[in-house]
């Protein structure tokens, strides 16, 4: 197996692009360029008295298109390499959905299980204050990504807020309802990660009624998604998390139901699978939507998926692309796949800064518009240029970024 890290895997993906769509190579050196990087110790008290230093980062990949737009990440292998990446993703996930966006992401290198809440909340608010000089609702949006969620904002929102003097509920998406929070933002990335997966089984000729799926990941992606694709008349056939994955569920609610009540898929009447098989399980639709590098070169050989919808961000290694393309799959990517999310954080953010708010109906058509419209996209330009979706959704979202960078110009 070639190892390779997301940043190798990120520019090797945009120097493809780039060639695609014969760039120059000033052009290149541009998008391939992050604008701002920050990294800041972030102390924390512990509950116990001892002082922790953990490393947090925020890379504002690019502002050409508009403030710069991506999550938090908490995770205790995420470094400024990663956050590089994942950043260059948001830049043209924000881009091929026509989101007003350039593209950021922040982190800390930090298991959150092994926080306290308190101390999580001490963290969060000191991780806000050390990089409060570059966010802003102009300048640049963080929201939830692994390790975080409406709490997280929450935090985030207020020690912003304090430090203003007002309420300002436009500096991060994701918050809680009550906070200037979007209806629909909670289950934003699955539900949209399941419009792909009925786009995607439509341009196969597959009928959705019954259609059998596999989703590595449970968390806030996975689980939205199982429920979304139940709803649709799919059937969810293996579930996973980190311990591993069961098959043999009734439906993804009870599976769910026992989750939260025990810690553990192992609902009465399942069957444990590990991780690896639920990869190579008998299926339509194969979703990883966990952590990144899930599928590579050497297991993509044996899915048996038709598609592959990567919920996750980057699941999939460049060598692990090509075999899933040789083998004929069709591979929705990440930047298509899972922008459900960022979608509505900009509902949320539109929201927020009119001060006006809407109906869970009108979040729901807006989002089934704009990843309708992507997705549209996406097949359209695969048709014309005879490439895959992953070129095809890139070489829209990187050329409207670099058409953004020719009319601005270089300054001075
Ligand atoms: N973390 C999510 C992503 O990777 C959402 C980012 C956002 O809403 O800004 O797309």
């Amino acid at each position: 197996m070639t190892t390779e890290s997301a940043l190798d895997t990120a520019r090797a993906q945009l120097r493809r692009t780039v060639d695609l769509l014969k760039l120059s190579e000033n052009e290149w050196l541009t998008l391939s360029t992050p604008r701002r990087i920050l990294q800041v110790a972030v102390p924390l008290r512990k509950d116990n008295g001892n002082v922790e230093i953990y490393k947090g980062f925020r890379v504002q990949y690019s502002t050409t298109r508009g403030p710069s737009k991506g999550g938090v990440r908490y995770h205790p292998t995420i470094d400024l390499e990663e956050t590089v990446a994942l950043a260059m993703l948001m830049t043209w996930k924000c881009a091929l959905a026509n989101l007003p966006y350039g593209g950021a992401k922040g982190g800390i290198a930090v298991d959150p299980h092994t926080l306290s809440l308190s101390e999580n909340e001490r963290l969060t608010r000191r991780y806000t204050s050390e990089i409060l000089p570059i966010i802003g609702p102009e300048k640049d949006i963080p929201a939830p990504d692994m390790g975080t969620d409406e709490r997280n904002m929450a935090w985030m929102m207020d020690t912003y807020s304090v430090n203003a003097g007002f309420s300002v509920p436009g500096v991060v998406t994701g918050k809680p309802i009550v906070l200037g929070g979007s209806l629909g933002r909670t289950s934003a990335t699955g539900d949209g990660v399941a419009i792909a997966t009925m786009a995607a089984l439509k341009s196969r000729g597959i009928d959705p009624k019954n259609a059998r799926v596999a989703i590595q990941g449970f968390g806030k992606v996975g689980y939205w998604t199982a429920i979304a694709l139940e709803n649709f008349g799919l059937k969810i056939v293996a579930i996973s998390d980190v311990q591993g994955g069961v098959t043999g569920f009734n439906s993804v609610a009870d599976l769910w139901n026992h989750y939260k009540a025990n810690g553990t898929l192992d609902a009465p009447g399942t069957e444990r699978i590990t991780n690896d098989e639920l990869l190579e399980f008998d299926v339509d639709v194969l979703i990883p939507a966990a952590l990144a590098d899930a599928i590579t070169d050497e297991n993509a050989t044996k899915i048996k998926a038709k598609i592959v919808v990567e919920g996750a961000n980057a699941p999939t290694t460049s060598g692990g692309d090509r075999v899933l393309n040789d083998m004929g799959i069709l591979v929705v990517p990440d930047i298509l796949a899972n922008a459900g999310g960022v979608v509505v954080s900009y509902f949320e953010w539109v929201q927020d800064n009119q001060n006006y708010f809407w109906s869970a109906d009108e979040v729901k058509e807006n989002l089934s518009s704009i990843m309708t419209r992507a997705i549209n996209d996406v097949e359209t330009m695969s048709a014309e240029k005879k490439v895959t979706w992953r070129d095809a959704a890139l070489m829209i979202g990187v050329d409207r970024v670099a058409e953004a960078h020719r009319l601005r110009g270089l300054y001075p």
